[in-house]
């Protein structure tokens, strides 16, 4: 008898392609059609229950099926779904950017929106580069990024980002950007501190900065976790030495954070930790709660008057999506932000941070784990072949694909970056279920690394 999930599963295979997604692999591992979902729970055709431990890549802050955000939306949808964002406006986009404005570092007081994170990271390209252009600096022209980077996959985005499993095909394609060694602790000497090789490791992005000063629009960066680059971590001072150097060698910085924002690292933008506003923050994933697709960049007033002026002097910033500002999509962010106003996310985070780090200190003695490391509300969990020499699996293995399907097999959804395994669950996560999910990842890893 064919079950509900495998005829969901045939329908979709003949007419869908997936993103990020070898789609041979699914002669061999299922794929799951999601009937609901509610709280952490993902719920499928068949009625099993998956703990989204990723916040279903990394969106959702509240849970699923949050009531706050649903009642939000079910009265946004008999109101206004989406008007044309030039020359009209609404009510939620205006309460959205007055609460971004609010919450976010000094300083960002402009609000422009795309309609997700990638867009995002081009406008503030963009944008950074027509500053200069405006401003009569036409010679500077490119970006400085970091390796093992990531800002997302459109071409531009891309450009700027350096993981190479995504970037390399399309490298002909690409715009030539200024690549600095990374602040990622993971390479740290044995004994030397997160702060004490971040600021070693500034000394070659200072240097970056001095040579190319003249030519540099921005340094892009995603601040405290590089994310998708396996959640590699460092140190807030990398950040405030880097603000310090950009305003001396008046290179923007822009903030990306699009993954660690709302909350993610332990503040509300990862930002706060080093006392720092960048001249250009996107935001994007958390923004409307993992509800709809949206981003926001916020700037500064200096960057927003640089294109103020009589149309004839032709420096308006004349970029938009037909979606932007898509009025649902706002009203979930209003609702979003509420919830953080509202109730004491923030303290309950600090809670469960520490409930986590507990929970996994039993990885470290494990023989096939190099590094547990967390910011805030993420947890990784390096998986390789050898402890002591940090040597990885040979990526042909898919260690982290095993992980992948045992983990499901008992109701935890993780999807790990190659070998690394992390948490980054929803907000709404409790004790029982953290305890349940730190189990399975046990379970998961000796399964993985058997044979
Ligand atoms: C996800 C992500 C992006 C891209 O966002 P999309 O909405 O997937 O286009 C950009 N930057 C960072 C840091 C991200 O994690």
């Amino acid at each position: 008898m064919i079950t509900a999930n495998q005829r969901f599963e045939k329908r979709d295979l003949l007419v869908l392609w997936h993103p990020c997604t070898q789609m041979k692999d699914h002669e061999t591992s299922a794929i799951i059609p999601i009937k609901k979902a509610h709280g952490v729970w993902l719920e499928d055709m068949d009625g099993n229950h998956y703990l989204d431990a990723i916040s279903s890549w990394w969106v959702n802050l509240f849970g699923h099926a949050n009531p706050h955000i649903n009642a939000a939306l079910k009265d946004q949808i008999d109101t206004l779904e989406h008007v044309i964002f030039a020359g009209f406006t609404h009510e939620p986009a205006i309460q959205l950017a007055e609460k971004l404005v609010e919450l976010s570092p000094e300083g960002l007081v402009r609000c422009f929106y795309a309609d997700n994170g990638s867009a995002a990271v081009e406008v503030a390209l963009k944008m950074s580069f027509h500053y200069w252009r405006n401003k009569g600096y036409t010679q500077k022209t490119k970006f400085i990024t970091l390796e093992n980077s990531y800002h997302g996959e459109t071409l531009g985005a891309l450009a700027v980002g350096n993981v190479p499993l995504y970037k390399e095909t399309y490298a002909p394609l690409l715009m030539d950007v200024i690549t600095v060694p990374g602040p990622d602790c993971y390479y740290r000497e044995t004994g030397e501190s997160w702060f004490d090789y971040s600021v070693r490791r500034f000394s070659l992005m200072e240097e970056t900065l001095q040579r190319y000063a003249d030519s540099a629009c921005a340094v892009i960066i995603e601040p405290l976790i590089q994310c998708a680059g396996q959640m590699r971590m460092y140190d807030p001072i990398y950040l405030t030495l880097l603000r310090a150097a950009c305003d001396k060698y008046q290179v923007h910085l822009i903030a990306d954070e699009i993954a660690v924002g709302f909350g993610r690292t332990g503040t509300l933008f990862a930002c706060e930790q080093a006392d720092i506003s960048p001249d250009f923050m996107c935001l994007s994933k958390g923004l409307t709660g993992g509800y709809l697709p949206l981003s926001a960049v916020l700037t500064t007033d200096a960057i927003y008057q640089a294109f103020y002026d009589d149309y004839q002097k032709l420096t308006a910033f004349l970029h938009s999506h037909s979606y932007t500002g898509n009025a649902l999509a706002c009203r979930a962010g209003v609702a979003t932000l509420d919830i953080f106003q509202q109730q004491p996310i923030l303290e309950n985070n600090k809670r469960l941070a520490a409930i986590m780090s507990r929970l996994v200190v039993r990885f470290n003695e494990h023989l096939h784990i190099a590094e547990v490391r967390q910011t805030g509300m993420v947890v990784a969990i390096e998986l390789v072949k050898n402890k002591y020499t940090k040597e990885p699996y040979p990526w042909q293995e898919r260690r982290g694909q095993k992980v992948y399907q045992y983990a499901l097999s008992k109701g935890v959804l993780l999807r790990p970056l190659g070998n690394v395994i992390y948490f980054m669950p929803p907000y709404v996560i409790t004790e029982e279920q953290l305890i349940m999910l730190v189990e399975v990842a046990f379970d998961a890893i000796n399964q993985a690394i058997k044979d």
